[in-house]
């Protein structure tokens, strides 16, 4: 029997899993995909916001300000990448210009720290790419950027090693209240007994919930994003993040520097009915392309390397609804996650802990915060590189030339506590594959390293989700 049973591993559920692990409980983690973090954490601008523009006196706006300050907490104990870019919002007309201002009350009033105005000419001194037909820039020096997947993996990773468990291609389809504990099935035909139900499905908090009480306060209402990535040669172009003004829409179409030197360009905004629906578009470029120009020029077009989307768990709700269910105690609702929940999460983990559940109890003495920190054999020094080929020589080789990935880093990445034996799993934990050449080169010797590691026909190892294989039947060369 589990104390606590969270539903999804995204940035909040795994941010929650930490949280719990603190304490002497016996706490699991279901996550209906084959990864973590495989959904909205992993399709999004990643932007720590400053907390400008959610609507004072709401949770979103105090949860954005407080999540922000704790990511400091999470570079230092998880040693997550954590680019300080801050942000210009741009003003294009009058209009605007009064907007800004209340724009800049709401943000005192939500304890933004360090905001000021900037003329365009001032800006540009910092962004020489501004449009200069922008009448006036808001900064936001605490706007930061990470790199969601890394934060919600290194948050599990070390719940992991504080005693939670992670099951994963667990689907919930089924919930049942008796004698103040859920029972809980999926779709693996497992069963799951638990004193506590976190909710953190992302945009499938609605079907969860009604599976328990048909009578909640939201539905998830998918808003879709489209994304274009410019090459890491890029990096310089835009150093801060550039927001339009907000809309009725939301934070509009924005510049955004990556951690890993690469630019996006995004996201549109667009109501689908299909929770899932990930594809891109002509369109989306072009909507992209048309409210950029306001806010830059000589924007490099020609160095996309790819597109994606993801898809927002907006909800009716228009707030996070962070709370126990009214009927049926001891289910909690972590629903309406939608922008800003990444900067959130962390906040969100702690918010829900000690003010929703109460926990009152004391940190176990085994608590340890701290995550070793992972190699990054192409951040090391010379003398470091050669210490770790006398001990591991599969380091000295490098199989993803754009990104300067070794063998060992893919071998690290197949069997870490929280490893994958997927193409697209071995590219989010080593960076194998995100160049400029996306896997040309290297997926093939990728496919090899981890049917060899994991005793696996080459036929068998799949690209992303179960039946992605690759290949169809075994190739001349074998494995
Ligand atoms: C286009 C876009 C841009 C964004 N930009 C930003 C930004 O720059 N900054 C910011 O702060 N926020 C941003 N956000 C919001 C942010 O991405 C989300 O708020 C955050 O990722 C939500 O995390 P989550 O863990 O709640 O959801 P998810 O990451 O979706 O995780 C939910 C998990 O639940 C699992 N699940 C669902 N149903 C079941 C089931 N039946 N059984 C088991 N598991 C299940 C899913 O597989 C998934 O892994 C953006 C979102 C989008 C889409």
């Amino acid at each position: 029997m589990y104390d606590f049973t969270i539903i999804g591993a995204g940035i909040v559920g795994s941010l929650i899993a930490r949280e719990l692990s603190k304490y002497d409980l016996k706490v699991c983690v279901l996550e209906k995909e084959n990864d973590v973090a495989n959904v909205q954490t992993r399709a999004n601008s990643a932007i720590v916001h400053s907390g400008h523009d959610p609507k004072h006196g709401t949770l979103k706006a105090r949860l954005s300000v407080e999540g922000n300050k704790l990511y400091e907490d999470l570079e230092k104990e998880l040693h997550i990448s954590l680019l300080r870019t801050g942000a210009f919002v741009c003003a294009k007309d009058k209009d605007e210009v009064n907007d800004m201002k209340k724009l800049y009350e709401n943000a005192l009033l939500n304890q933004v720290k360090d905001m000021e105005f900037l003329s365009i000419e001032e800006a540009r001194v910092l962004e020489p790419n501004l449009n200069p037909s922008i009448k006036k820039v808001l900064s936001l020096p605490t706007t930061k950027v990470c790199f969601p997947w890394e934060v919600a993996f290194f948050a599990l990773e070390n719940a992991i090693k504080n005693g939670v468990e992670l099951h994963r291609n667990a689907l919930v389809t089924e919930i049942t209240h008796t004698n103040h504990m859920f029972t809980i099935k999926t779709k693996d035909n497992q069963t799951y007994q638990t004193k506590h139900v976190i909710n953190a499905a992302g945009v499938y908090t609605d079907e969860i919930a009604t599976l328990i009480n048909p009578n909640i306060p939201y539905q998830i209402k998918p808003r879709k994003g489209e994304y274009y990535v410019l090459d890491k040669s890029v990096k310089g172009y835009m150093e801060h993040v550039i927001y339009p003004m907000p809309s009725k829409k939301g934070k509009g179409v924005l510049i955004t520097p990556q951690v890993h030197g690469n630019i996006l360009l995004g996201p549109t905004s667009e109501w689908v009915s299909d929770k899932d629906d990930i594809s891109t578009s002509l369109k989306g470029l072009h909507y992209i392309k048309e409210h950029i120009k306001d806010m830059a020029i000589n924007v490099p077009y020609h160095l996309i390397i790819r597109q994606f989307a993801g898809v927002r768990s907006t909800s009716t709700y228009e707030d996070f609804y962070i709370q126990e269910d009214d009927a049926v105690k001891g289910f909690y609702h972590v629903a309406g996650v939608d922008s800003p929940g990444i900067t959130a999460a962390p906040a969100i983990a702690k918010y829900l802990v000690d003010e929703v559940i109460k926990l009152s109890l004391p940190v176990k003495h085994t608590f340890n915060p701290i995550l070793q920190k992972k190699i990054v054999y192409k951040d090391l020094s010379k003398q470091e590189k050669d210490e770790l080929h006398q001990d591991k020589p599969l380091y000295g080789r490098i199989i993803c030339k754009c990104e300067d990935i070794t063998e060992q880093e893919i071998i690290d990445a197949i069997h870490g506590p929280l490893g994958s034996d997927t193409i697209k799993g071995v590219k989010k934990r080593a960076r194998a594959g995100s160049g400029l050449c996306q896997g040309g080169y290297c997926e093939s010797l990728v496919l090899r390293i981890i049917a060899r590691e994991t005793h696996k026909p080459l036929h068998e190892v799949n690209y992303d989700q179960k039946e992605t294989q690759i290949l169809d039947k075994e190739s001349k060369v074998g494995s």
